[in-house]
This record gives C-alpha cells, sequence and structure tokens, in this order.
C-alpha cells in the first residue's frame, strides 16, 4: 500500500467551505495550479506566502507518493491596475516608467521572484507557464465561450455576460458573493461603456493606440483578460478537470470566481475539484501596502534595509515563521514575532546537532512511533504545520534530556527518531541550515568554548564564585552548562 493510500489526507475545500479527504482523480498522479506572481516589481512578503504555503503542499503531495504536476503561472500581460478592467497594465506602466520594453519589465523581475523564492527553499514548479506564451489558447476559450453564448463582442472587445451565466449557473458560487449586491455595489454602466452590465468582465481588451503589448485576433488587436490566462493555462497543462487550484485569499473575488465561470461556460462542468486558499499577511496589524509605507520587498527582509525592521531576517526565518501559523489564519508580521521565530528555529537546529551527536541507551520516556504518527496527523490535517511544530518541539525538549543524561533511547529508536525528525524538518516543511546561521552558530561555539575552558583555570585555582557566575551567566543565553569528570559539555535550551 502506498503512503497516499495509508495517509487519509484532508484539505479544506474553499468550494464547498469543509475539510475534505483529498482523492486524486488519476491516482498516482495529483494535478496543482497555482496562481503565481504578477511580475511588475521586486517581491516582498505578499509573494512568499502563497509560495511557501502551496510549496509545502507540493512538498507533501510528493510525500505521500503523488506523482504531482505543479503549474504556477507568470502574469505578464492583461493585469489591469484595476481588477475590474480598468487603468494601464500593470507591466505597460512599468515599462513605461522605465522606459524598458515591457518583456524586459517582465524578465527582470521573474528573475528577482526567482532568486527569492530559491532563498526561500520554494521549489521550481513542474511547469511555470507565461500568459504571453498562450495567447492562442486563450483566444481558443474565448471563442468557446462565445459560442457557448455567454460571452458578446463590442466594439472589438469580448466580453462575459454574467447575468447570462449566472441564469444557467451560479456566479458566486465560490466566493460566497451575491450578484444583485455586486451589481448595486458597483452601479449602472456608463452611456459610453461597452459592457451590457457593470459586472461582465473582459475576455479580450481590444487595444487602444498606444497599447504596446497586443496581438491579431478575429476581434481585433487587442490583449487578453486577466482571469482568462489561468483558466486556459491550467487546463491546457492538467486537462479540462484538475484536483487543486491555490492561490491567495485576494484572488478569491474577483480572479477565481471568474476563472471557475470561464471554465464552466467553455466546457459545461467545473475543472477544479479542490479550491485552497492561503490567508493574508498584514504588518503590525495593518493591511501591507505602498500607501501606507509598510511595504517590504523580501530582499528588504533579508538584509534588514527597510526602516520598520529592527534587524534583518533569515530566508529561513521568514519560511519558518510563515510554517509556524496555519496557512488559512492571517499572519502578521513585527519585528517580536520574527525574533521570536528565529529563536525557535535555532532551537530546532541545534537539536538536529545534538541529535546528530546523541548515543543510544536504554529505553526512556519518549515514544517515537507516537511522534511519527502524530506528525502525520497534523500534517493529514489540512497541513497542521503549527501542531506538526508543536510536536518536533516535544521532541526537541527530549532529544536534549537524553543528551544531558536524564532520559535515555534505545539504538533501533534513535535512528527512527533521526529519521523522522529529518523527514519533517527537512523533506516536508522544506528548512534548510544556512550559511549565515552556521558561521554565526560555530563563532557562538567558539567563544563558549573558550569561556569554559577559562572557567576550568579558574576552577583549579579554586575561585568557585566567578566559575558559578559564568555558568549562571550562561545559562541566561539560554547555554546549560554540565560539569564532567575531565571538562565540559554544554548545550542551548529553550
Ligand atoms: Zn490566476
Amino acid at each position: 500500500m502506498s503512503k497516499y493510500q495509508e495517509n487519509k489526507f484532508y484539505i479544506f475545500n474553499t468550494l464547498t467551505r469543509k475539510k475534505e479527504l483529498f482523492q486524486a482523480m488519476n491516482p498516482p498522479h495529483a494535478g496543482l495550479y497555482v496562481c503565481g506572481p504578477t511580475v511588475y516589481g521586486d517581491p516582498h512578503l505578499g509573494h512568499a506566502r502563497p509560495a511557501v504555503t502551496f510549496d509545502l503542499l507540493f512538498r507533501y503531495l510528493k510525500h505521500l507518493g503523488y506523482k504531482t504536476r505543479y503549474v504556477r503561472n507568470i502574469t505578464d500581460v492583461g493585469h489591469l491596475e484595476s481588477d475590474a478592467d480598468e487603468g494601464e497594465d500593470k507591466i505597460e506602466k512599468r515599462a513605461r516608467l522605465e522606459k524598458l520594453e515591457p518583456m524586459e519589465v517582465v524578465q527582470h523581475y521573474t528573475n528577482s521572484y526567482h532568486n527569492a523564492m530559491n532563498r526561500l527553499n520554494v521549489l521550481p514548479p513542474s511547469i511555470e507557464p507565461r500568459a504571453s506564451g498562450h495567447i492562442i489558447e486563450q483566444q481558443m476559450m474565448a471563442q468557446k465561450i462565445l459560442d457557448n453564448g455567454y460571452a458578446y463582442e463590442a466594439n472589438g472587445s469580448l466580453y462575459f455576460d454574467v447575468l447570462k451565466y449566472h441564469k444557467d449557473h451560479n456566479y458566486g458560487r465560490l466566493s460566497g458573493r451575491v450578484l444583485e449586491d455586486l451589481i448595486s455595489n458597483s452601479g449602472k454602466p456608463g452611456v459610453r461603456d461597452e459592457k451590457r452590465n457593470s459586472v461582465d468582465f473582459a475576455l479580450w481588451k481590444k487595444a487602444d493606440p498606444s497599447h504596446i503589448m497586443r496581438w491579431p485576433s478575429k476581434w481585433g488587436e487587442g490583449f487578453p483578460g486577466w482571469h482568462l490566462e489561468c483558466s486556459a493555462m491550467s487546463q491546457k497543462y492538467l486537462g479540462e478537470q484538475f484536483d487543486i487550484h491555490g492561490g491567495g485569499m485576494d484572488l478569491l473575488f474577483p480572479h477565481h470566481e471568474c476563472e471557475m465561470a470561464q471554465s464552466v461556460a467553455a466546457g459545461g462542468s467545473d475543472a477544479v475539484r479542490y479550491w485552497m486558499h492561503n490567508n493574508m499577511v498584514t504588518i503590525n496589524g495593518q493591511k501591507m501596502g505602498k500607501s501606507l509605507g509598510n511595504f517590504i520587498t523580501l530582499d528588504e527582509l533579508f538584509s534588514g534595509s527597510h526602516e520598520l525592521l529592527e534587524s534583518s531576517y533569515s530566508p529561513m526565518t521568514i519560511r519558518f515563521f510563515m510554517l509556524q501559523a496555519h496557512y488559512g489564519s492571517t499572519l502578521d508580521f513585527s519585528n517580536e514575532a520574527l525574533a521570536a521565530a528565529r529563536k525557535g528555529l535555532i532551537r530546532l537546529m541545534s537539536t538536529l546537532k545534538v541529535l546528530d551527536k546523541l548515543e543510544p541507551g536504554e529505553a526512556g520516556s519518549f515514544r517515537v512511533d507516537q511522534f511519527e504518527e502524530d506528525a502525520f496527523r497534523a500534517m493529514n490535517d489540512d497541513l497542521g504545520t503549527p501542531v506538526l511544530i508543536a510536536h518536533l518541539f516535544d521532541a526537541s525538549r527530549f532529544i536534549n534530556s537524553a543528551y544531558t543524561g536524564s532520559d535515555s533511547i534505545t539504538a533501533p529508536d534513535l535512528e527512527k527518531l533521526r529519521k523522522v525528525f529529518r523527514l519533517f524538518v527537512f523533506d516536508i516543511l522544506g528548512i534548510q541550515e544556512e550559511e549565515e546561521d552556521k558561521e554565526i552558530g560555530d563563532l557562538t561555539s567558539d567563544l563558549v568554548n573558550l569561556l569554559l575552558t577559562i572557567r576550568l583555570e579558574v576552577k583549579k585555582k579554586k575561585d568557585f564564585e566567578l566559575s558559578d557566575r559564568i555558568r549562571e551567566e550562561l545559562a541566561g543565553f539560554g547555554i546549560v552548562v554540565k560539569d564532567k569528570k575531565d571538562g565540559f559539555e554544554w548545550e542551548i535550551k529553550d
């Protein structure tokens, strides 16, 4: 029996608003589509959360034995300044400001996104398609929707007919929005508006003469609407129906609602079986935004160069910080919370070193099988990383007491504990050792060893007061010293 059959993996489906047992359509294959970035600016905290969340899912699906095809797109055309088909294309605007060709902007920010993801140890997806590389697929899908009667042409643009669609299907089914409210909130279409109704959205937009990114179509020169790319590309690479579609909660409406409507309008049925959404990041309790001055890029976090930051935070600290919260909860960034995450991460990494040095002995208090079962149960419960990390810290406490001699573990149990602990920390949570930490760690070790060697001399001279003081001061830093017959041992305690 393979691991995906043994493990009952539950995920929260946004569509049904329930935790559901994950059952792949064609096991052992699993398909995952996640909305990637619109590449017109430096990657920031808002990019890191979906990337880490769905990297965790990708890693876990693979661990369970699924041959997972993970498609994460790059939006390089069609995402306008307003989600309601208004304003300039975000990439074109940046290109104008920087006097660059739009594809130079795309390449530049795609590279910085990849670099940041790499530092966060986010695995590359199996396929990373670009919207501009799938214009024909998008036109074909728009044509299908038109043929099925759910779109109309107006002055060289093509719009999705939301009201017509809503008569046959339910617009708002995914996001829980009510169409009547949407209509009354967005007002009546203006006289010059081409849309029949203000809630209609563009499948294809006619390019005005100044628009740079444009392609020929039977409706005239133009560019695809933002929502269409994900429907067209997910279908192309994962099939008309596929397992999981993910993304940030901010994409639930209108982007995902429109994607869903497009797939139903084109193919007659839902394309996605499980919709998953990660929650948002706030900074000191506030929404992140350029106008609020709390917009922090990942590079600024890694280097500590933003005025809100009291220090730099390593990529693994950021990753661990995100994993300490459940992906479905909001996550608030503050210097205190990040400092606490860094401390926790150091504790975990030092436990791994202690685990390597630990010698087996008698049977002790720790039940490795139970630990393994608990860890899997946490992950199987909708990627319950906070619970998983709590179990890792429990194991860590045991490992430290076994190391100082107040508990013990048999050789086969120790072997299994090493395997399970490393599996969850490295393979599933995707934590990796950081060069920077290693250097700081080595320096700390050298300094503690130096101080304790001096303490041995102090003891020889029978200055017990000073010797005790060194031990107590070190304890203040969480360093526990154990005196041995002819030397010392020490460890970092939580
Ligand atoms: Zn998308």
